[in-house]
């Protein structure tokens, strides 16, 4: 049975406009879906910025079940440094703000962060739509989480009074609705802690920052006015510009009876398209620095192995011309629910399938956010002979 991956247009996820400017940011293969292209539009009417055409919901929701990239397979389902930065700052604003009682996580993957509510005193529940994460968060915090979609699930009004809502909007096909479910759940003086990227200051987006897993972009304005309309009064907004991989912000919200709208706390199209437009400008002088990058460091070796079978990798094959005439003999991702897929036809392999004892292999590291922890895995290893690439030394 092949997926169906037919795009379908979509109305504002903010306001329901259906006008605006499109425009193209690129045309991707993605392990386990194939190949898209990718189009956001800046609605004209509130200045929010959507892909649409958009991937159908069918198709999105196979992919995150089955290759959902948030369970850490390298680490053993343990947290990354950046997963743990998120979680030390989300705690320390629940604290300061919340007494201990019941919290529930809307994709809450392996469990992290409500491990820690737990042992402060919170009654913690959650839902993922992966069951590997479930697996996991099971197996290491013995936290029991429900599998599946939050709109999917059976949950009882007024049944929790916290919920976590942590870069989960920018993924969801309809983020409003999944606002006002979540207004139906808490308690009357219940609170909603939501944290997604923020469509700001574009000189600090990394390459690739319209990836085809976030279909809403929410700025300052466009996060505020969803979550009025939504029935919540934000009460602590932190907007982290400073933040790698890319600027996030972060609201804290309380229940209210009132649903509105601020026509003045809308964005203007026309600035939106300077912002994004500068960015793209940006983007493209970074990936020939890339490219010019792997085009030095490759010279003379013909086989080439890729760590890295996400999202990354299919923007660097169609970014850069470095690779275009190496044999790239494979394509390395530690988790095993890539294994056997393929990326513009190059099948992805576990770690365990190459030899860096091979003096005439180079291996590129495909990947911002895991660069140095992938470096630290690979550079340790005995008898290496392989040359490693990294494109981006970012600090840590
Ligand atoms: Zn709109």
């Amino acid at each position: 049975m092949s997926l169906d991956i037919n795009t379908l247009k979509r109305p504002c996820f903010c306001c329901e406009g259906e006008d605006g400017s499109h425009i193209a940011v690129g045309s991707w293969s993605i392990a386990g879906i194939g190949k898209l292209d990718l189009t956001i539009r800046i609605c004209s009417r509130c200045g929010a910025v959507l892909q649409d055409p958009v991937l159908n919901e069918k198709a999105m929701e196979f992919y995150y079940k089955n290759y959902s990239n948030y369970t850490n397979p390298g680490r053993g389902g343990l947290p990354s440094d950046d997963t743990l930065e998120t979680d030390f700052r989300q705690i320390s604003i629940i604290q300061k703000f919340l007494n201990p009682s019941r919290v529930f996580e809307i994709g809450c993957a392996t469990g992290n962060l409500l491990s820690k509510l737990k042992k402060v005193g919170w009654d913690v529940d959650g839902c993922d739509p992966s069951k590997t994460a479930a697996d996991i968060a099971a197996k290491l915090w013995g936290i029991n989480i429900q599998i599946g979609l939050f709109d999917d699930l059976s949950l009882d009004m007024q049944s929790t009074d916290l919920v976590i809502i942590s870069h989960v909007l920018e993924h969801i096909f309809k983020p409003l609705s999944t606002l006002k479910r979540v207004h139906n759940i808490l308690s009357s003086e219940g609170h909603l802690l939501v944290e997604v990227p923020c469509l700001t200051n574009p000189e600090k987006w990394p390459n690739g920052y319209f990836t085809f897993e976030h279909i809403n972009i929410f700025s300052k304005n466009i996060l505020i006015n969803c979550l009025l309309n939504a029935g919540f009064e934000p009460i602590y907004i932190d907007v982290k510009k400073d933040h790698s991989p890319y600027p996030v912000i972060l609201i804290l919200a309380k229940k209210s009876n009132h649903h509105s709208w601020q026509e003045s706390k809308i964005d203007s199209p026309a600035q939106v398209k300077i912002l994004i437009d500068e960015y793209l400008k940006s983007e493209s002088s970074e990936w020939d620095r890339v490219d010019k990058l792997l085009i030095n460091e490759l010279k003379g070796f013909d086989k080439v192995i890729i760590w890295g079978g996400g999202i990354h990798t299919s923007q660097l094959f169609e970014n850069t011309k470095a690779l275009s005439n190496k044999k790239v003999i494979s394509i390395i991702d530690s988790d095993p629910q890539k294994k056997g897929l393929n990326i513009f036809g190059i099948k992805i392999d576990s770690p365990d399938s190459i030899f860096l004892k091979e003096k005439n292999v180079a291996v590129v590291i495909s990947s911002h956010a895991f660069e140095n922890e992938i470096y630290d895995i690979l550079s340790g290893g005995e008898n290496l002979n392989a040359k490693i690439i990294r494109l981006y030394q970012r600090k840590s």
